[in-house]
């Protein structure tokens, strides 16, 4: 008759007077009822036979004394397939040297070991045993046994490791993306980051961009955000404008954002569900294409404004030429006036000769005034300065890098609006600017220096225009607003009527336009415009 687990330890347990002992010795006070007596032997027997982890003692050399019955259903091996066999028979032999060793280090040192292996079941597959192995000592503090624990957590690491591969695999293709994206707890803590919001961390030079575009889309959205976050409503193509660092050009990047809920994992969350609330947030640099499409604009205004250039250079060539025409028209018309008068008959011939000049003169008046081109009326809208400003400089770039001049950009960011045409705002700003350019050009100091600011109070937008041109002496700048005054010779299409139509349009828009009596390295255009009525109303 084949030996039973039990039989075969009490067998081999020639050392130990009873198997009570033994249980003494394996469970120490455990094995002990609360008066001190031994509790029954079959008691733990049938515990350790029934508990659902594989157990088995071995000797000193890992021979098999004991198995129980999850032992068996682990490893495929009856109790008489194992008794008195060693421990290797489980050993897959793919396991590393030097885990055995470590295992046989730590128990002989008589401590605990804890670790995986791979072993292999008696049907031939193999799985992974969690093992625990601890060493038994007798009164002398010699180990006398081993007691091994273990479980198949084949199952359990196969789906930790699809987890672990599934998020390296979501992590691989988040990195490989070309737009930043970052996970936001509902603290606004960065969770996970790809590749690409982490180039945006030394490249922004904003701190963590993930706080500086969530504070960015909070002040943009106000109370949508809060209504969207609650409802787990997602946004996109939130657009933001960021300065570059130092002399570095401005960048564009558009947000977009989906909230998502996940359980708790923690044990307060074990028996009560919670959830916690996460933003993806995903940062795209449009930067590109905001450029492309900023020179496609520069494009069409410039095409547009040469048009316009090029009416307002026949307006005022006619209106010149009219000008012009008009001072002998008057002597004529006087010369005529004088002569009927007289009533001299030997002057009719050339009384008849002036009248005849003077109709056939303001028959080409007329013609000619007939001729003038009409400026067509433009659309009023809300107009930001800066943009249009910013839109000059770029129609006037060539010239200012070809004249190497210094361009001293200071708008106010977050400007108010001012309601008008856009068109013919820049026109204003592009006849100003050109000024100042021609000015720097002529300039005797050697520096080339354009600077343009923008700011606002509670009622008016102010933008001043300053160069380091030669001036205008104070005697002259009265006049330089007046029709047909240049302080450069006249011709093409300089009549002189370029401040003029300035001061026409700023005073469309109601504004004021000034020469800064107080600068005198140079000059200074003052322009003023009150503020947009719904700016107005914001800001008070
Ligand atoms: P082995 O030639 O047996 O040993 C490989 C190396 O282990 C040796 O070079 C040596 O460094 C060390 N070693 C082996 N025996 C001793 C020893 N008696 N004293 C000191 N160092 C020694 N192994 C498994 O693969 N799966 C198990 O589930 C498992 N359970 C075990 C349970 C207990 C209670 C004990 C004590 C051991 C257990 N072992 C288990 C270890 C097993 O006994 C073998 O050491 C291991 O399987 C390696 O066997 P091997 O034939 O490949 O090499």
């Amino acid at each position: 008759m084949k030996k039973t687990s039990l039989q075969f330890l009490q067998t081999h347990l020639n050392m130990a007077n009873t198997v009570d002992d033994f249980a003494l010795g394996l469970f120490g006070e455990a094995s002990m009822d609360n008066k001190g007596d031994r509790t029954p032997y079959s008691l733990f027997i049938e515990a350790v036979e029934q508990v659902p982890i594989a157990i088995s003692i071995t000797d000193k050399k890992a021979n098999i004394l004991y198995v129980n019955q999850e032992f068996s259903r682990v490893t495929g091996y009856q109790p008489e397939d194992v008794l008195g066999e060693n421990e290797s028979l489980l050993s897959d032999k793919r396991t590393p040297k030097d885990v055995y060793y470590d295992l046989w280090h730590t128990i002989r040192s008589k401590k605990v070991w804890r670790g995986t292996l791979c072993n292999r079941h008696k049907f031939g597959h193999r799985y992974l045993a969690d093992l625990t192995i601890a060493p038994m000592l007798d009164e002398q503090g010699k180990v006398t046994h081993y007691i091994g624990m273990h479980k198949d957590i084949t199952r359990s690491y196969e789906s930790e490791k699809k987890i672990i591969n599934q998020k390296l695999l979501i992590e691989s293709v988040i990195n490989s993306s070309p737009i930043a994206m970052v996970v936001i707890d509902n603290q606004d803590r960065v969770i996970l980051d790809n590749h690409m919001y982490k180039v945006l961390v030394t490249d922004l030079d904003k701190g963590e961009p993930a706080l500086y575009f969530l504070q960015l889309l909070r002040n943009e959205m106000g109370d949508l955000w809060s209504q969207l976050q609650s409802n787990e409503q997602g946004f996109n193509n939130r657009e933001f404008k960021v300065e570059g660092k130092g002399h570095q050009r401005p960048r564009w990047f558009s947000c977009a954002g989906n909230w998502f809920m996940e359980n708790e994992v923690d044990a307060d969350a074990f028996f009560e569900n919670a959830s916690k609330q996460y933003l993806i947030l995903t940062i795209t640099d449009i930067t590109r294409q905001r450029r492309q499409m900023e020179e496609l604009h520069i494009q069409t205004l410039k095409t547009i404004m040469s048009e316009d250039e090029g009416v307002r250079g026949i307006r005022e060539t006619l209106l010149g030429a009219i000008h012009q025409i008009q001072m002998p028209m008057n002597q004529i018309r006087a010369a005529e006036q004088i002569l009927r008068l007289k009533r001299d008959e030997r002057q009719a011939s050339l009384l008849q000769i002036l009248q005849q000049i003077q109709q056939s003169g303001e028959e080409a008046i007329a013609t000619m005034q007939n001729c003038i081109p009409e400026i067509l009326q433009a659309a009023v809208v809300p107009v930001n300065l800066n943009q249009i400003l910013h839109e000059v400089l770029l129609l006037s770039d060539q010239r200012i890098l070809c004249m190497g001049i210094d361009v001293h950009w200071h708008p106010q960011s977050d400007l108010p609006s001012i309601l008008g045409s856009e068109n013919r705002l820049r026109i204003l700003f592009k006849q100003l600017i050109d000024n100042a350019i021609g000015a720097i050009g002529i300039s005797s100091t050697g520096e080339q220096r354009l600077k343009i600011t923008t700011h606002a109070d509670a009622d008016l937008i102010y933008v001043s225009i300053e160069d380091s041109g030669p001036g205008i002496p104070i005697e002259k700048r009265a006049k330089v607003f007046e029709p047909f005054y240049t302080t450069r010779p006249m011709g093409g299409n300089q009549a002189g009527m370029g401040l003029v139509m300035a001061k026409e349009i700023v005073n469309q828009h109601q504004g004021f336009i000034d020469i800064d009596p107080g600068y005198d390295q140079g000059c200074r255009l003052k322009i003023s415009f009150p503020l947009h009525r719904q700016e107005l109303r914001r800001l008070t």
